[in-house]
């Protein structure tokens, strides 16, 4: 059965098919959430990405796990947030599709994200977790692959913003919510 997980976790640490990295378009690391999933995989991620040539704000490329729990990890750069009239909304959306499409052709029935863009990058949360929670649940209602997304929330206050957009949003997969 389908679901849509929210869940506070420290995305390193899921066994999941694939997690997604919210990079930055160099592909070389960086802070946050990325600098967490390069240390935890080992310097073998990197090779690998340094190979890939970066990827455009909203585009997104896989990688192998190395020694995360996840099989694979797909790299999507999300937008800065300026202000909102540089298609920002439009570029969050398309990290989350394009990195679900990725999943899908890579066969991943199980995907993790982070809250992406919502760190160094100042997209306002509120905004960006109703942005995710929509995508995900378009395209998991039409997905024959992909059965479980889970958002690992890294603290409390990005959590209740993704609980508070599940409660908003019209959702037509179930959402279970984990403390
Ligand atoms: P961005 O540059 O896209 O804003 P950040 O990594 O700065 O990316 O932040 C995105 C979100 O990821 C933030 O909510 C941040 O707290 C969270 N985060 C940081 N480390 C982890 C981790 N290990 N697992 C899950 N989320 C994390």
């Amino acid at each position: 059965m389908k679901q849509i997980r929210i869940l506070l976790a420290d995305i390193t640490k899921i066994k999941v098919d694939a997690i997604v990295n919210a990079a930055n378009t160099s592909l070389l690391g960086g802070g946050g959430v990325d600098g967490a999933i390069h240390r935890a995989a080992g310097p073998e991620l990197l090779k690998e990405c340094t190979a890939l040539g970066g990827c455009e704000t909203g585009q997104a490329k896989i990688t192998k796990g190395y020694n995360l729990p996840a099989s694979y990890v797909i790299h999507t750069p999300g937008p800065v947030w300026r202000g909102g009239s540089r298609n920002e909304e439009a570029l969050l959306e398309g990290s989350y599709l394009n990195s679900l499409k990725l999943a899908e052709e890579y066969g991943c029935k199980t995907v993790a994200f982070p809250s992406i863009s919502t760190g160094i990058y100042h997209f306002p949360l509120d905004k960006a977790s109703t942005i995710a929670l929509r995508t995900i649940d378009g395209f998991l209602q039409n997905s024959s692959i992909i059965e479980v997304v889970t958002v690992a929330c890294f603290d409390e206050h990005t959590k209740q913003a993704y609980e508070q957009a599940a409660q908003s949003l019209n959702m037509h997969v179930p959402v279970e919510i984990t403390d």
